[in-house]
């Protein structure tokens, strides 16, 4: 029998997944040619409506779309040569590759070519590069990098995140260019007039999952937090932590347990990949460390003392006319176009010294044609920096860097009016305002919040088993029952 529910399901999940449904397009195509077009356009109108809308509207058309594919899948059933309905699966899993680009027969009336195509981001690809093989002008790239200038999202394409272009039928222009980072973060660049674009960044919330693991030392702590399913940038987050208070090649030993207590967003069903880690305790022979999230963003341990290092307020000695403060709405000063100032701007002449605001890892050396030489340093698990426009560096990408560091002299490359720094901090992956930001200062909880903090350590602790005693709690069967893939007390390897 053929297998209807199976086909639906995995028409309706590549459909939502990719956002265009190049499935449905492909299935359909030697069925019923005409209506490719029509669905096309039908989902790319999502897009361009409001959020709320958004979802509401999707909700309706989900409901209508799956009426039809059911209606095709039937009739597609019916119309198959029966050796095919024989192994149906093996048709479905090898589709979604063949229909990356929609290859009508040869038999088949010609059509006009398809106005849009995605590409998935695979490693070593560029911005440039695909703009090339699509054959999207270089004129048309350096509008959409004029435009990500205040978020340079474009500068980081990692595998797994998307592209999406759409260009007009008639004139073959490129209209809109959507980035799909992960289910609850896209970015849509937009054709606002001939030379430019604006962008939309579409942010779904999603609901965040509680998720307790249970993990025991053998090896290194790095690959013992590997082996319950941390991903190597938690663990790398919470090395980063404990760094000043726990040496973890010397004080952990083999047996050693320790537990993490984590967040992950959900989108739709659907794991976005972003988590947050809300407490970790480990227990060494002779020692106990643990650390806390607490409402300021920042971690202490359960007796309130602060984990994160200090930051300094100015990445610079000395004192410097603030030429542009950060604005959400600020006019642009070349463009005259309102464009958000996500940083503050410091005029200094070229050559002066800057340095890092804090304890991290340089995780950008770049040069953009807007944002000119610039420089990334992530902060621990929630700051990240940027300095712009500079003039020389004396960096590299992946370099260890201290407070107060040199890290660079500053400069007028890029798009810019005249010798300046440009400078941000990002909390959370949100930039702020760095002059009036809460910013760690190495201290301790207050003692007004000391009762509230206590309160969630303890309901932290409460959730996280003693060590010795390896039984279930409610809590982590709730995860288990929610969440069966992400298997909790996953046995240490
Ligand atoms: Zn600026």
């Amino acid at each position: 029998m053929f297998p209807r529910n199976l086909l639906q399901r995995n028409l309706f999940t590549k459909f939502h997944l990719d956002k265009k449904p190049y499935f449905v397009a492909s299935l359909s195509a030697e069925i019923i040619p005409q209506p490719i077009h029509i669905k096309l356009h039908f989902m790319n109108a999502i897009w361009k409506t409001t959020l709320k809308q958004q979802q509401k509207k999707q909700r309706n058309r989900r409901l209508l779309l799956f009426s039809l594919l059911f209606l095709l899948a039937g009739v597609g059933y019916f119309l198959l040569p029966t050796h095919q309905s024989n192994k149906p699966e093996l048709a479905l899993t090898t589709l979604p590759e063949q229909t990356k680009e929609i290859n009508p027969p040869s038999t088949a009336p010609k059509k006009k070519p398809e106005p849009i195509f995605t590409r998935a981001i695979t490693a070593g690809d560029t911005l440039s590069s695909i703009m090339d093989s699509l054959k999207i002008s270089q004129n048309t790239m350096y509008q959409i990098l004029a435009a990500d200038e205040s978020l340079l999202a474009l500068d980081v394409l990692r595998p797994g995140n998307q592209l999406t272009f759409t260009l007009d039928e008639e004139t073959r222009q490129l209209m809109t260019m959507e980035l799909f980072i992960h289910r609850g973060k896209q970015i849509i660049y937009q054709r606002s007039d001939a030379d430019n674009f604006r962008y939309q960044e579409i942010i779904l919330p999603g609901v965040w999952e509680k998720q307790l693991l249970n993990g025991e030392i053998h090896g290194s702590f790095f690959q013992s937090a590997l082996a319950i399913g941390l991903s190597e940038q938690e663990v790398a987050n919470i090395a980063d932590l404990f760094k000043s208070r726990l040496n973890f090649s010397r004080e952990i030993r083999a047996g050693d347990r320790f537990q993490v207590v984590r967040t992950q967003q959900l989108v739709e069903g659907e794991f976005t990949g972003q988590s947050q880690i809300l407490g970790v305790q480990i227990f060494c022979h002779h020692s106990q460390h643990d650390a806390f999230l607490f409402e300021d963003g920042h971690y202490y341990d359960h007796n309130g003392d602060s984990l994160a290092r200090a930051f300094l307020r100015y990445p610079h000695k000395g004192h410097f006319r603030i030429s542009s403060s950060f604005n959400p709405a600020r006019r642009h000063p070349v463009t005259g176009r309102i464009a958000p100032h996500k940083g503050v701007d410091f005029a200094m002449p070229t050559g002066t010294k800057i340095l890092a605001t804090g304890d991290g890892i340089v995780t950008r050396v770049k040069s953009h044609p807007f944002a000119g030489k610039y420089i990334e340093i992530q902060h621990g698990v929630q700051y990240t920096t940027r300095y712009l426009h500079l003039s020389r560096i004396s960096v590299k990408r992946g370099q260890r860097i201290k407070r107060g560091e040199l890290i660079a002299r500053s400069g007028n490359t890029g798009r810019s009016t005249g010798p300046h720094l440009h400078y941000e901090l990002h909390i959370k992956n949100r930039a702020v305002d760095p002059i009036t930001a809460k910013i760690p200062m190495a201290a301790s909880i207050p003692k007004s919040k000391r009762q509230m903090f206590k309160k969630q350590v303890a309901e932290l602790i409460a959730v996280m088993n003693p060590p010795q005693h390896h039984q279930v709690s409610q809590y982590t069967q709730e995860t288990k029952r929610n969440n069966p893939e992400n298997l909790v007390d996953k046995p240490t390897i």
